[in-house]
């Protein structure tokens, strides 16, 4: 048939292990609702094999990839361009291809602010903890800095990272931060606008509770947890049950992917029915 195109617009997602990694049912339901000829490929890449893969993006024309576990810090020398943010974070999950070149990003915290600031909330001045100090805890809190937060207090079991993060935001960005080791049942501090929980504890199967004191964390106080799936943990219903704000890690996740979705296609993404498709997949 003349004119007619039989090639789709590729993006897709890198990692190891990556079977079990339900993006492409968020990203699809996104381009499915607006009618975009798009595939999201998930591929195994090993470690060995993310040079190659990488370089292989502009070989195979794709628009673009999602970098998870374990690449996001590996992928930074094999790219041609990392936004300022992302070095200071010093990971990329998202990469796009713009005039044949690619470009690093990191919108795992930028998808944070977004669900914080849709849901009225105001970053600036604000006094903020974070419990943990991985991948997640970076993300947040470089792009908590930069949206002008006054104090990020970071509260970690391995001393070293905890130190190290901290460390970082007090050099690189404008935020005051400090550090507690988290080797007691931790008190939140009276003051505290807004506590996020961004630890692994209670990712599917995990059902348990960061160790904190539940009765410290008072009505009104925003409170927030990066485990999408389930997006009620334990720790969000009790953080609800003494009367907080809370936002879960599902409006995290399709915020990020909201972002990337943007990079590659050029159109605004379907949020909810992303979220939705997502919800739906969590609860099989
Ligand atoms: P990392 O492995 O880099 O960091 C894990 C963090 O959790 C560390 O601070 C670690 O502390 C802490 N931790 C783990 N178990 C315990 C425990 N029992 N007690 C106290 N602290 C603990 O992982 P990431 O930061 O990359 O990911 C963390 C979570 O964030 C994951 O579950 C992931 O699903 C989620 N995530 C969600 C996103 C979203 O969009 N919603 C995006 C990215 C991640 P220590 O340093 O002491 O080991």
């Amino acid at each position: 048939m003349p004119g007619k195109s039989y090639r789709s617009e590729l993006v897709g997602l890198f990692g190891y292990p990556v079977d079990e990694n339900p993006t492409v049912v968020m990203i699809e339901a996104g381009f499915k609702e607006l009618g975009l000829d798009f595939r999201y490929i998930t591929m195994e890449v090993r470690p060995g094999d993310l040079e190659i893969a990488v370089k292989s993006l502009k070989a195979l024309g794709y628009r673009g990839a999602n970098c998870t576990i374990p690449h996001k810090v590996a992928v930074l020398p094999y790219l041609d361009h990392i936004a300022a943010n992302a070095q200071i974070i010093g990971a990329v999950n998202t990469i796009y291809l713009k005039d044949g070149e690619t470009y690093g990003e990191n919108t795992d915290g930028k998808g944070f602010i977004v669900s914080l600031r849709e849901g009225g909330i105001q970053i600036e001045g604000k006094k903020i903890v974070v419990l943990g100090a991985g991948g997640a805890a970076r993300a947040i809190t470089v792009e908590l800095a930069q949206a002008s937060a006054a104090r990020i207090t970071l509260v970690n079991r391995n001393a070293e990272r905890g130190k190290l993060l901290t460390a970082i935001l007090n050099e690189k960005t404008q935020v005051k931060a400090d550090f507690i080791p988290w080797d007691h049942t931790y008190h939140v501090p009276r003051g505290t606008d807004i506590l996020v929980q961004a630890t692994s504890i209670g990712l599917y199967p995990d059902n348990s509770c960061p160790d904190i004191d539940y009765d410290t964390i008072l009505p009104g106080m925003v409170v927030c947890d990066v485990i999408p799936n389930p997006p009620q943990t334990e720790f969000i219903k009790r953080a609800k049950a003494r009367g907080a704000l809370t936002f879960d890690g599902l409006g995290m996740l399709v915020n990020q992917g909201k972002i990337g979705f943007a990079l590659w296609t050029g159109k605004e993404a379907p949020v909810e029915v992303m979220k939705a498709a997502l919800a739906k997949e969590f609860a099989k």
